[in-house]
């Protein structure tokens, strides 16, 4: 089972990989959006770093370190990925209650992290947003943990669903968010917010390694 060095683990690893795909983002946003999201993902996961610096951080528990980013997430990423991570994160710090997270508890955390973003946002999944990268996760995660997979089993399946998940939004036309505009012109490219959630769950995967 995993504990709250995990969760620490897993957002500086994200934090490492926003700062890393900073370009790649915001080239993605460029093609359908806006060309911020790089942007707006390091500069919120920056704050997650700094925040994770602080003396008390340590003393944490799960549910308080990811309600902690989760705050940080929704005051400082701004755009409509700003609220939506930070929904995701306030739902998976209620789910992760407990002092540790078995792969059960993984995939409840997954399943929660995606109905913060679906409440928040409205999309649902075919809409080429964030929601398909979760979505496939949730479900592969479910599926990893009910055939009894380890904790750090069941978040190597999410990160392999996300992938399929944020893949799977490049034949999509948008419907929702900033690349709805586009319509038709929307297909053919990755969403940027699909492609940061891949890189989110990958981050825990390797940290629950
Ligand atoms: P903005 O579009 O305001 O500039 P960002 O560029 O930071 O915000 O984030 C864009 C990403 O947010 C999109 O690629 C998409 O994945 C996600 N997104 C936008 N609207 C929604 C929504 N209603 N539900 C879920 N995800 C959304
Ligand atoms: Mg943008
Ligand atoms: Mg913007």
């Amino acid at each position: 089972t995993l504990a709250a060095p995990f969760v620490t683990d897993w957002l500086l690893r994200a934090c490492d990989a926003m700062r890393d795909a900073r370009v790649d983002l915001i080239e993605l946003d460029r093609a359908i959006g806006d060309g911020d999201h790089g942007e707006n993902m390091d500069r919120g996961f920056s704050a997650v770093r700094e925040q994770l610096r602080d003396a008390d951080a340590e003393a944490k528990s799960m549910s308080e370190l990811l309600k902690s980013a989760a705050m940080t997430l929704m005051s400082t990423v701004g755009g409509a990925a700003g609220p939506l991570y930070g929904t995701a994160l306030l739902n998976a710090s209620r789910a992760a209650d407990g002092d540790e997270l078995d792969a059960a508890g993984t995939a409840e955390l997954v399943a929660a992290a995606l109905a913060g973003i679906q409440k928040r946002g409205k999309a649902d999944r075919g809409e080429k947003t964030m929601v398909d990268a979760w979505g496939q996760a949730a479900d592969a995660a479910r599926e990893a943990a009910d055939a009894g997979a380890s904790a750090a089993e069941v978040w190597q399946a999410a990160a392999e669903g996300a992938a399929a998940g944020a893949q799977a939004t490049v034949q999509m036309k948008a419907t929702k968010g900033r690349a709805s505009y586009l319509g038709e012109r929307s297909i053919g490219h990755l969403d940027p917010g699909a492609e940061s959630s891949r890189l989110i769950l990958a981050a825990a995967a390797a940290a629950a390694e």
